[in-house]
């Protein structure tokens, strides 16, 4: 018999599962708090549970966990890790470090299939949607060395493609017998499916960001194939209608490319877009890596447009290159050891 991995289920769903073997559904909070709080890997150390049900779940389901396969740490703190997944395939979560307030950016597929001009994720063949277990386990596997305070879905992969296993590992996160998160500390990154950022509002509170990166349809659409389904007038309309937590502002992520998008006009019609979205500004400085054309803007050109947007009351962050000397840029980390043929330590043997 198959065993059932307790971490694909959410509090309701696992005190279904419970109820449905004739078991007293607050078992399932018990079982809750001992994985996502006291980190326990095994139902031996659930003592709090009577010794029959414990044997009963040994022989129904299991806990699952992850270990990093590979880890590179930036010269500023930020921790590269490399997972690899039971059937072979990996993906990479990057930590940030930021005194006690640690953001954790997950992977939510392995590879992507939305084919972003400028992105290396990009490059690597959509292979399958990671399960909720794999999303939570990336931050069960940190949180055993650190602290994590904020969650970004900014790793590999397009979070609203896989969107019940994202709804279902927000829940877990928000749990208060779970990870215990707040809503104001989940951001979810988005690239622009104007249906499914509906759904995820509808469903659950969190942040969002949205990488926007282009302001006219023409160049949008070279960049981001998925504009040409959801152009710019349907993805700031759904923009404008998302319910974030309160007092909270939508981001929109803007990869500066040399020549393409960081022109003082590009700032321009980015300020007129959103103009009416209560929003702040992500501008990230492009990363060049092998295989594309793209060029890294000039620091005068990122200057300016940060300039630009502060003089007339946006908030911009200006993300300086973290990790750059370790290929924070998503998807970096994977192609690097794939093309050195680096082998991830536990694979070292195969
Ligand atoms: S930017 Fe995001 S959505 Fe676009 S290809 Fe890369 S991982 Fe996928």
């Amino acid at each position: 018999m198959t065993k059932i991995d307790l971490k694909n289920f959410s509090l309701n769903e696992l005190e279904q599962f419970l109820s449905g073997k004739g078991k007293e559904r607050f078992r399932a909070t018990q079982i809750f708090k001992w994985m996502y709080q006291f980190g326990a890997l095994s139902f031996d150390e659930m003592t709090n549970l009577s010794k029959d049900l414990r044997a009963e779940l040994q022989a129904t389901a299991y806990i699952s966990s992850m270990d990093h396969s590979a880890v590179e740490v930036g010269t500023d703190g930020t921790r590269k890790y490399l997972f690899t997944l039971e059937d072979g395939d990996s993906v990479e979560s990057v930590l940030i470090p930021d005194e006690g307030r640690n953001t954790l950016c997950i992977s939510t597929q392995v590879g992507c299939a939305m084919k972003c001009e400028f992105c290396l994720t990009g490059t690597f063949k959509f292979r399958r949607n990671l399960s909720t277990a794999e999303i939570i386990n990336q931050i069960c596997a940190v949180k055993r060395e650190f602290e994590v305070r904020n969650i970004v879905f900014m790793g590999m992969g397009e979070p609203l493609q896989n969107l019940d296993n994202v709804i279902r590992s927000i829940e877990i996160m928000l749990e208060g017998n779970g990870l215990h998160l707040s809503n104001r500390r989940i951001t979810v990154s988005t690239c622009g499916l104007v249906p499914e950022m509906a759904e995820l509002g509808s469903r659950v509170t969190c942040n969002l960001a949205v990488s926007l990166n282009a302001t006219t349809d023409e160049l949008r659409d070279r960049m981001m194939p998925i504009n040409r389904k959801y152009p710019l007038e349907e993805l700031l309309r759904g923009c404008r209608e998302f319910p974030l937590p309160s007092r909270r502002k939508l981001t929109f992520e803007y990869v500066m490319i040399g020549g393409v998008n960081d022109s003082l006009e590009d700032a321009k019609r980015l300020l007129k877009l959103t103009s009416d979205i209560p929003n702040k500004v992500n501008l990230i400085p492009f990363n060049e890596h092998d295989g594309c054309e793209f060029r890294s803007p000039t620091r005068e050109a990122v200057d300016a447009f940060h300039k630009y947007l502060i003089d007339r009351h946006v908030t911009v962050i200006t993300r300086d290159s973290r990790g750059g000397d370790i290929s924070a840029a998503c998807g970096q980390l994977k192609g690097k050891l794939e093309k050195n043929s680096l082998l991830p330590v536990d694979q070292g043997d195969a």
